[in-house]
């Protein structure tokens, strides 16, 4: 059973999909074993999958997508030292500091000159390679980067951020939690992304609507090491195949839709761009970030909430919108026509 839904339009994040009634006969269906103690084979299927569809050596299927970037800080950081990385990504601001809480290391921020982070934005930011700074020892990429809008690092720019790390003698982690949808949105297939990230993340609970989980990829060497570190946090899943077939499906099902998301998008963009001054960043994939002229974000969600459309409220002055596989064009459409009507009325009281 699932509950009713708040909203009519719920936008505010891709997180909140329900494992559609397939997916959940997958789920049942799954062949398990126990994977802690000799492997679960529809486990190891995903994290085969994943792990040849993002060109890396082996994967490792996560409980979430939290997790398996904590286990990557673990992996590839020292404490004591710090993690040059995007100051508006998912690592620097929403897992409660666990980097320093566990991994024991800081973040250095890096506030990027235009849209996403590039290779130049970090070299502003590096301490000079000597005995008094602080070191880094991990450069993390988010891509596709939320908190910019679902905008996208191109290969070029990550061919320039790895050779960066390169030079420094660090490694380079990239957060592809929505990484299925800078393949789908540009027809680079995933490995080329990859290539330059020594782990990869990608979430499965996000666009391609399974209930949780994620991965991590990377060379086998690490990977034998993340997968003591997995345990050590706790993430040895037993029975874990439940889950991991409704990822499987996910992967194999919802993939290729992710461009409607993007299209749905852009209608919801469109619909909103200029209204009362306000403006969007173009979406090249499946999230809208509305910038507003006064600091009224909290008064829009508010508006929307009111007319059925489930927003979030990102920065005083910023409502983002998420479009994903549980509405419809028509739904997004309709919400875009309500939330400029909504614009409309809180920018013009
Ligand atoms: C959702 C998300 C995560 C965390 O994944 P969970 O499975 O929710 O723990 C990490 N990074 C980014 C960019 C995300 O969007």
């Amino acid at each position: 059973m699932t509950v009713a839904p708040r909203f009519s339009v719920d936008l505010r994040t891709d997180t909140i999909t329900r494992p559609s009634a397939d997916m959940r006969v997958a789920m049942a269906q799954a062949e398990v074993g126990d994977d802690v103690v000799d492997g679960d084979p529809s486990t190891k299927r995903l994290e085969r999958t994943v792990a040849t569809l993002l060109g890396k050596e082996s994967a490792l299927f996560f409980p979430s997508g939290t997790m398996a970037n904590l286990a990557a800080l673990l992996l590839l950081t020292k404490p004591g030292t710090e993690v040059l990385i995007d100051a508006d990504s998912h690592i620097a601001n929403w897992d409660l500091a666990g980097s320093a809480a566990f991994a024991g290391v800081g973040m250095r921020l890096v506030r990027p000159l235009e849209s996403v982070m590039t290779a130049s934005d970090v070299r502003n930011v590096m301490r000079p390679d000597d005995a008094y700074g602080t070191r880094a020892s991990l450069l993390c990429v988010e891509n596709t980067h939320n908190g910019a809008g679902g905008l996208i690092t191109s290969l070029h720019e990550l061919n320039a951020l790895q050779a960066l790390a390169r030079d420094a003698a660090i490694p380079l982690h990239m957060d592809g939690a929505r990484l299925w949808n800078a393949s789908i949105a540009t027809g680079i297939p995933l490995h080329q992304f990859c290539q330059y990230a020594d782990t990869v993340m990608v979430a499965f609970s996000k666009g391609l609507g399974a209930p949780v989980g994620a991965a991590l990829a990377g060379g086998a060497h690490h990977m034998r090491m993340a997968d003591d570190i997995r345990k050590r946090l706790g993430g040895g899943m037993h029975q874990s195949g439940i889950v991991a077939a409704g990822a499987l499906y996910g992967v194999e099902n919802n993939l290729q839709r992710l461009g409607d998301d993007h299209a749905a998008a852009r209608v919801f963009a469109t619909a909103v761009d200029g209204v009362r001054g306000a403006r969007v960043v173009p979406p090249e994939t499946n999230i809208v970030m509305i910038d507003l002229p006064r600091p009224v974000a909290e008064d829009v969600v508010r508006e929307a909430q009111t007319a059925g459309v489930g927003l979030s409220a990102w920065t005083p002055s910023r409502v983002r919108a998420v479009t994903h596989l549980d509405v419809s064009m028509h739904e997004v459409a309709e919400a875009g026509q309500r939330v400029a009507a909504a614009i409309e009325d809180v920018i013009g009281r």
